[in-house]
């Protein structure tokens, strides 16, 4: 049988809205699959590429993570729900960025303020495509008045932030109890929609960017007897084949690409979204760590001495001002950046300027804002590379904050 396409899932909404009962219910009827069986037979690269995805998996802390399940055209991974720990940090480095939203709202709650932040924050991590499930319906007899009024508040919200509500499904449905989940419900019958897995299904597959220029940014660095130095880590965009020569940034330091493997096999080129480990001649295990990028020698990895981001602030007890120096994890860098310019404070919910220059951001803020990084840092503008523009504030434990790169003052 022909491999099925893979999409990653996020499932999106206020808190109780039923989201966890709706992937429960797609997990039992659209059957899940088991977990990928491990090819058999040892060889070198097996222990890192085994390494490689624990790391991804690292972190994951409630079940219905990284399940899978499948419909007729995919295979789906549900990553993460926001308001689940590490949702917006898995997000943004890139372990789990969700092609496609479901937004669960239920219909006897309407809008919530969650509702709104998840619908901003997904517009800005660049989740493009969104299917609105108006959940709860058997708490209202199944009414179609209470539907559409939804159906139109939630339109509203939406296009405030840039989706296209005529393209979007909003299917009537009851996660409790199945309907217009798999099949077409008979509680419903003046809903001539498509039920939840038709959407999912008529979801378009993400486009591999593979015009876009090379990025790599390292996971690890082995050193492999009779291979030698093996940088470990997945394409983001880009392709690399056998004999071109790539620099790492920004350890500066660069070589033609003798060999790539990728699941324990040799290969001639890479594409976005292979794990792989190659080997660069002159590139020695001391010369690059995790988080430095490769790309090709001519058009290389940018280095940032000061960069422009527009951020959304999570959860921070106290205030963020000017001086202000969390890490920044950006692809597979942690990097301390100071806050040199809070520039504008916007509503988090439509993106309005609220306020030019303001002193402090606290939680629920939107801004735009300037920032350092203390130690060189490889980050892309978001309108250049989507994928490497994006990041993720961690300070105590936890993310204050999320956001992406909109400008950027090169180092050199
Ligand atoms: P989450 O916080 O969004 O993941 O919400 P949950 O899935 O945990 O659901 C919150 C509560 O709503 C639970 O008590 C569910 O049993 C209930 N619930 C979820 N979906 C439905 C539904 O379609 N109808 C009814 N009546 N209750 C539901």
């Amino acid at each position: 049988a022909k491999e099925k396409e893979h999409m990653n899932l996020a499932f999106i909404g206020h808190v109780d809205h039923g989201k966890t009962t709706l992937v429960g219910h797609l997990l039992l009827q659209a059957g899940a699959i088991a977990e990928q069986q491990l090819a058999d037979g040892e060889d070198k690269f097996r222990f890192v590429m085994d390494r490689l995805s624990e790391e991804r998996e690292r972190g994951v802390t409630i079940d219905l993570a990284h399940a899978k399940f499948e419909t007729d055209k995919y295979e789906f991974t549900i990553v993460d729900c926001p308001g689940h720990r590490d949702f917006v940090k898995n997000m943004i480095t890139g372990a789990s960025q969700a092609d496609a939203a479901v937004l669960v709202v239920a219909v006897d709650d309407g809008v919530m303020p969650q509702t709104k932040e998840h619908v901003f924050l997904s517009r800005t991590l660049g989740i493009n495509q969104l299917i609105v499930a108006i959940n709860k319906m058997d708490l209202v007899n199944y009414d179609e008045e209470k539907f559409n009024a939804l159906k139109d508040e939630v339109s509203a919200l939406i296009k405030t932030v840039g989706y296209k509500p005529s393209e979007v499904e909003f299917i009537p449905l009851s996660a409790f109890e199945g309907d217009n989940i798999t099949s077409k419900s008979e509680n419903t019958p003046w809903y001539k929609g498509k039920t939840l897995v038709e959407a999912l299904d008529d979801l378009e597959a993400p486009e591999k960017p593979v015009d876009l220029p090379l990025r790599i940014p390292i996971q690890d660095v082995y050193s492999i007897t009779g291979v030698g130095t093996v940088p470990v880590g997945r394409v983001e965009t880009g392709v690399l084949k056998k004999g071109e020569n790539v620099i790492f940034e920004p350890a500066g330091v660069s070589g033609e690409v003798k060999s790539i493997e990728m699941h324990h096999e040799m290969i001639d080129q890479a594409e976005p979204g292979d794990n792989i480990g190659f080997n660069v001649r002159g590139v020695g295990k001391n010369d690059i760590r995790r988080g430095d990028v490769a790309g090709h020698l001519d058009n290389p990895p940018k280095v940032a001495k000061e960069f422009t981001a527009q951020i959304v602030v999570l959860q921070h007890p106290g205030v963020i001002t000017v001086g202000y120096t969390p890490v920044f994890h950006c692809h597979t860098a942690q990097v301390a950046c100071t806050f040199l310019e809070l520039v504008q404070k916007m509503n988090p919910a439509t993106g309005q300027v609220e306020e030019e220059n303001p002193d402090f951001l606290k939680t629920g803020n939107a801004a735009v804002v300037k920032v350092k990084p203390t130690k060189p840092l490889v980050i892309e503008k978001i309108k250049d590379i989507p994928h490497m523009g994006r990041f993720a504030i961690r300070d105590m434990g936890q993310t204050v904050a999320a956001g992406m790169c909109i400008d950027l003052v090169p180092a050199k």
